[in-house]
């Protein structure tokens, strides 16, 4: 089989890929080893640069009407008593409304929803988007993608190969990239429960050494994370249900008639958080997106937009050398230029996030609540906080920034206007530089 682009792995990243190029005119095949939708939890939390994206390529309405929306993030501390609802310490509220864009807020959708949908908008375009399901890529021979399906191998012949198998990528391996990986002292146990009608707000609940993320989802859902020890999940099945009903009413009473609706622990997930980051997202005409090349701590709900964010810059630039007769390979370099120091910025500051809530110790506690609340308090930070992690600009932290939130400075009273905020903002011409460098003559 022939084609322009191949693409292991119909994930997140894959698919927005596969239904950018296709809708663009480009072929492509894209393998995918599951006949099926797959029962592992994964992200759930679209950002706003992810819904700008999704609305580029046809889709955002559809995705709404299949999500929650978050616009706020709650952070509450509470001192947990046995057998009785919790004290509040402290109340704080981020606001992804102090972004100024119309992209305003982040949206919990299931994931398998937001594949479908991609995976549909793909099939629209039916003659150049060949999705091959039940189809294993297994590495490259004589220059080709070698496919199995059962016991059928076959192979395709493509311009470029894009590596999108997540976390074991075999793309990966035949570039010969260094991998960076870091572990953690934690882990999180992931349940989808059943929660009240009116329980609309993204929440985390802390005590000095218990995590409880809350995040809804449509159809009176929510998806909890509770956060353990690294290695402590069997002592806690051990321990049995109770125990673990009895922990999320004490942090959530608001949901204790949720949680006894988890049955037996299959339906509970053990997540282990790592990170890594390749040297190298290319060589060749090999190129790697989302978890392929990067893994980032689950704390700050990024790792599908960094996936579907890669697949945007990656499939405007090879849909544009189609459309202008370029080749792929001269113009590849711009995709590890533009989204290498992006994800690198977005990993530090997930890993930043799980410090903060890495340490089970009374000062820390004391020390988290203060830098939270200060982000609150310190438009600049919120700002920041909330453009960085949003994905639509970058704004780096200053000395002074740590400083006001360690408190050694006060907080400034000024609100960031919002032209001010826009200058950070990235544009089209930061997201797709080769299409000016074209322009001007500047690339040759
Ligand atoms: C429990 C959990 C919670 C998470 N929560 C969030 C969140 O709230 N927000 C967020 O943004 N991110 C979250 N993430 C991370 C997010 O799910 C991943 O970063 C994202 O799915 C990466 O997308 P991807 O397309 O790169 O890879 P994947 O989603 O892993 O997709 C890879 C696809 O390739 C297929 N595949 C693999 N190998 C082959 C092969 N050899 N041949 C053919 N097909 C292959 C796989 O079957 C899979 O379908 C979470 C992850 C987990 C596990």
């Amino acid at each position: 089989m022939k084609t322009d682009v191949f693409i292991a792995g119909g994930g997140v990243g894959g698919l927005a890929l596969a239904a950018k190029l296709a809708s663009r005119g480009v072929h492509v095949v894209i393998a995918e080893q599951l006949k099926r939708e797959s029962p592992v939890y994964k992200g759930e939390l679209l950002q706003p640069k992810t819904l700008a994206i999704l609305e580029r390529l046809g889709v955002l309405g559809e995705v709404e009407e299949n999500g929650h929306v978050i616009d706020q993030l709650r952070f509450q501390e509470v001192q947990r008593n046995r057998g009785a609802a919790p004290d509040e310490i402290n109340l704080t509220e981020l606001d992804y409304g102090r972004v100024a864009s119309v992209y305003d807020h982040a949206l919990m959708v299931p994931h398998e929803k937001t594949k479908e949908i991609l995976r549909n908008k793909g099939k629209s375009y039916e003659e150049y988007f060949h999705y091959l399901p039940g189809t294993r890529f297994v590495g490259f021979e004589n220059g080709m993608a070698k496919l199995k399906r059962k016991k059928e191998t076959s192979y395709v012949h493509a311009q470029v190969y894009i590596g999108a198998e997540g976390r074991s990528s075999p793309t990966r391996d035949a570039m010969n990239v260094t991998v960076d990986r870091k572990d953690y002292n934690h882990h999180f146990l992931t349940v989808t429960i059943p929660r009240p009608e009116d329980y609309t707000k993204g929440k985390i609940i802390t005590t000095s050494s218990c995590f409880l993320g809350l995040f809804p989802l449509p159809n009176k859902e929510v998806r909890t994370v509770f956060l353990i020890k690294a290695g402590e999940y069997k002592r806690i099945q051990e321990k049995g249900l109770e125990s673990f009903y009895q922990a999320y009413s004490e942090l959530e009473p608001a949901l204790s008639e949720g949680v006894r609706t988890i049955e037996d622990w299959k339906s509970v997930q053990l997540m282990i958080p790592f990170t890594y980051h390749v040297d190298r997202y290319y060589s060749g005409n090999l190129a790697i997106i989302g978890d392929a090349a990067h893994t980032v701590h689950p704390m700050a709900g990024e790792g599908m937009n960094l996936a579907i964010q890669d697949a945007d810059i990656l499939g405007e630039l090879l849909a544009w050398c189609k459309e202008e007769g370029e080749s792929y390979t001269d113009y590849l370099h711009y995709y590890e230029d533009i989204r290498k120091p992006r994800v690198e910025f977005l990993l530090k500051l997930s890993h930043l996030s799980a410090l903060v809530y890495s340490l089970p110790y009374d000062w820390w506690r004391r020390f988290r609540m203060r830098a939270v609340q200060r982000i609150y308090d310190d438009d600049y930070l919120h700002v920041k906080q909330m453009l960085n992690i949003s994905g639509l600009g970058r704004w780096d932290f200053h000395l002074i920034d740590r400083a006001i939130q360690g408190s050694i400075l006060p907080s400034r009273s000024k609100k960031v206007p919002d032209q001010k905020q826009q200058q950070y903002l990235f544009s089209d011409e930061e997201d797709y530089p080769w299409k000016k460098d074209r322009k001007d003559g500047s690339h040759e």
